[in-house]
């Protein structure tokens, strides 16, 4: 591959804060994971934030400390990845998918209503590729049923929805940092809540089940261990600093994309809904005229890399066996599914990189 996907943006800063920690020797449960809660915290306006091992167990342990379990539904969309209905799996919470939007691919609010039964103790939206769902609207619906909102907001860190950050109106917000994401830690994850209770017992859970101030070989719950190693901590202060910088510089690429893609027959660009900012986790074009993956092997055969971003979870091998799904269950999410495509985007992308990508998509769908 000439032109890779995605890519992190590791600098010396990054390298000299992870090789401080290895030569410190304090290399689990020291100062950096602390630092780099604190900073987060700050950084997305919430009271608390809760260092993980990655995103999908932060997800769990959003699960867990909601008091959601086996039988309970949780509505969500089935356009995402699939961690973000799997943690209901993992305690037994049926995932009651609801369709999305055409323009942004997220959770259609006004579709929520119709999903929501007795067994319906919360909504978890996903603000999917880097824009916000209409959080309002899922909050009022939220508040209406007295429902609890989990937000997976693994894809969107620093976008906003009417200049709130994306993970910080709901109970508990989710971060990821896998190396393809806004910023990395190598593996890592982030819980960020305004509640003391949900932090203290998060804490508590990613920690063995072991108490705030008891002995270390004592342990008050089932825990698990899902800490966050000093290393990527220290990674992860070091990325913070400089996510502003990485988002704007990925706005930029993604303007030249704009640009230069807008014209093309049986291309639609991304669009960006009312009230809110895109923080660009991917850049995802729709291909029309089910050219999209031929489309793909195409730009694979000139060395450039895409993704069929995303296939629809409800028709995931194991969804299926497990429930019962079938094509046309959730119509939106599959006609968009068949469409999508991630075009390369990452810091060091040049203008010349992106001319040539929008050649080669050009010349692979109109010759
Ligand atoms: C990346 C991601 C996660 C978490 O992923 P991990 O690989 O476990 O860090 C969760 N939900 C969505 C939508 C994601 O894109």
């Amino acid at each position: 591959m000439k032109i890779q996907i995605a890519k992190p943006n590791i600098d010396q800063d990054d390298i000299d804060g992870v090789i401080e920690v290895l030569k410190s020797g304090w290399l689990s449960l020291g100062p950096k994971y602390k630092q780099f809660e604190q900073d987060f915290a700050k950084y997305v306006g919430s009271k608390y934030a809760l260092a993980v091992s990655n995103g999908t167990t932060a997800l769990h342990l959003g699960v867990k400390s909601l008091n959601l379990k086996a039988g309970d539904e949780v509505i969500t969309s089935p356009f995402s990845f699939v961690s973000s209905s799997n943690c209901l799996l993992y305690e037994g919470v049926k995932p009651v998918f609801s369709d999305i939007e055409e323009t942004t691919f997220n959770i259609d609010p006004f579709l929520i209503e119709k999903s929501i039964t007795k067994k319906t103790k919360a909504i978890l939206p996903v603000h999917i590729f880097g824009q916000p769902a209409q959080t309002d609207e899922i909050m009022k619906i939220a508040k209406e049923y007295n429902l609890k909102v989990l937000e997976d907001a693994c894809e969107s860190l620093g976008a906003t929805f009417k200049g709130k950050m994306a993970g910080t109106a709901g109970d508990i917000g989710t971060f990821a940092f896998y190396p393809n994401k806004q910023m990395t830690t190598g593996e890592g994850g982030m819980l960020v809540t305004d509640s003391e209770k949900i932090y203290d017992l998060c804490d508590s859970m990613r920690n063995q089940g072991r108490s705030k101030n008891g002995d270390w070989l004592i342990h008050e719950r089932v825990g698990y261990n899902y800490r966050m190693d000093e290393m990527s901590a220290s990674l992860g202060i070091t990325q913070l600093k400089k996510i502003n910088l990485m988002i704007e510089e990925k706005r930029r690429i993604v303007a030249l994309y704009n640009e230069a893609l807008k014209d093309i027959e049986g291309v639609e660009i991304p669009r960006v809904g009312p009230d809110r900012t895109h923080s660009w986790f991917v850049y995802v074009i729709r291909v029309k005229k089910g050219k999209r993956n031929k489309l793909m092997n195409e730009l694979g055969k000139d060395g450039i890399q895409t993704k069929p971003y995303l296939p629809v979870i409800h028709l995931q091998p194991f969804m299926r066996k497990m429930f019962n799904f079938k094509v046309g269950d959730f119509p939106v999410s599959e006609n968009v599914s068949r469409e999508t495509l991630a075009l390369p985007l990452y810091i060091g992308l040049e203008a010349k990189d992106v001319e040539y990508i929008v050649w080669k998509i050009e010349d692979a769908l109109n010759g």
